[in-house]
């Protein structure tokens, strides 16, 4: 994550859908309440229960499928889950504890795969194809994922329309809303966070395609406080933390991040990360070899406006020109797609690539 954006206002509710999800782990994992009853069940939870069954048309269907798999497993398994959710999903107040660890990782194939079949439909069936409902103290009762990026939307005016993980556009999303949502930790590694508001944040359709981001996993090596090691939404971004190196190749410019402090290795841990997931070097390779193109154009275009014939003059008005653009495009950067790596590209040019870029112009 590279750009700083908020949680959506009807974030609060994401943590009574978790206390509904905690309350049935509890129902599941009460001996006295084997076999599942449906009738029970619904007596248990109230309205919210009537409401829960009703969303699968039969046993097989997604939602009731995974409640039943939590009765497929004794209930002392049911109470090891629990606790991999309720550790799982409170990661966000552990982000500088060094014995930190994601329990899903200790998790038997069995009962990770019980979990995932639990949890991901409270996301795709109810949250994206649904709405949450009758759930005890929910302030919007409808909860689903356009309400969601409505409140994103407004927490965010400023910034919305630029992609926290790459900076470049979400495209479509004034007027079609199609911003994608990431899972940062995929829900396939981290069931528990499949429906959680500290992991979940719009990104551009790109970094949310499974030929970039996929299932591959923030954290490269597990172990107590792995979690220091990674950029997060919300809580750790790092768009102060990184340099980005240009270099002039055939056809373009090979773009290199860096962390700004070589010596602070947690840092360059985190920037790998980054980079890893989302590949973000070879994509904005592209982005930058793309925009050079269009900067050269326009010193063609401008550099007849310059009298002096005076290799100096010239000189000058080049990096006068590239250092306006830079401060222009620099003060952009938070709302404006590619800012923040068009105002660094401008710096390079002025400061590291000027002789070549006087030359290439003086010939033409
Ligand atoms: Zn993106």
């Amino acid at each position: 994550m590279l750009l700083q954006t908020e949680q959506p206002d009807c974030c609060q509710d994401f943590d009574h859908v978790s206390n509904f999800i905690d309350g049935i782990f509890e129902y599941a994992a009460s001996p006295n309440k084997r076999p599942f009853n449906i009738e029970d069940f619904k007596e248990h939870f109230g309205e919210a229960g009537a409401w829960f069954i009703k969303l699968s048309k039969s046993d097989k269907g997604p939602v009731r499928k995974g409640l039943l798999g939590l009765f497929s497993v004794s209930p002392f398994e049911v109470s090891i889950l629990r606790k991999v959710f309720e550790n799982d999903l409170t990661f966000h107040t552990s982000l500088d504890d060094q014995d930190f660890c994601f329990q899903v990782q200790c998790l038997p194939e069995k009962l990770l795969e019980i979990l995932k079949d639990f949890i991901e439909p409270f996301y795709t069936q109810i949250f994206c194809q649904s709405s949450f409902k009758h759930i005890t103290g929910l302030q919007n009762n409808g909860l689903n994922r356009e309400i969601y990026l409505k409140y994103y939307k407004e927490k965010n005016q400023d910034r919305y329309q630029v992609c926290p993980v790459c900076l470049g556009d979400v495209q479509g999303y004034e007027e079609t809303f199609i911003a994608q949502n990431e899972h940062y930790f995929p829900k396939q590694k981290y069931p528990s966070l499949g429906f959680s508001q500290h992991n979940l944040i719009p990104v551009c359709s790109d970094c949310n395609s499974p030929t970039i981001h996929g299932s591959k996993d923030p954290i490269a090596a597990h172990g107590p406080g792995a979690i220091s090691n990674v950029f997060l939404p919300y809580y750790r971004t790092a768009m102060d933390s990184v340099i980005t190196k240009f270099t002039k190749i055939l056809g373009g410019f090979q773009v290199n991040i860096c962390a700004v402090n070589q010596n602070d290795l947690i840092l360059v841990e985190r920037v790998n990360n980054l980079n890893r997931i989302y590949q973000l070097e070879k994509r904005w390779t592209a982005r930058v070899s793309t925009h050079f193109d269009d900067v050269f154009a326009r010193l063609k275009a401008h550099r007849e406006n310059v009298e002096s014939t005076e290799q100096d003059d010239v000189k000058r008005w080049l990096i006068q020109f590239l250092k306006s653009e830079e401060k222009w495009t620099r003060e952009r950067r938070y709302n404006t797609a590619d800012a923040f790596l068009q105002a660094n590209f401008y710096k390079y040019l002025y400061e590291e690539y000027i002789d070549h870029l006087f030359a290439q112009l003086h010939i033409i």
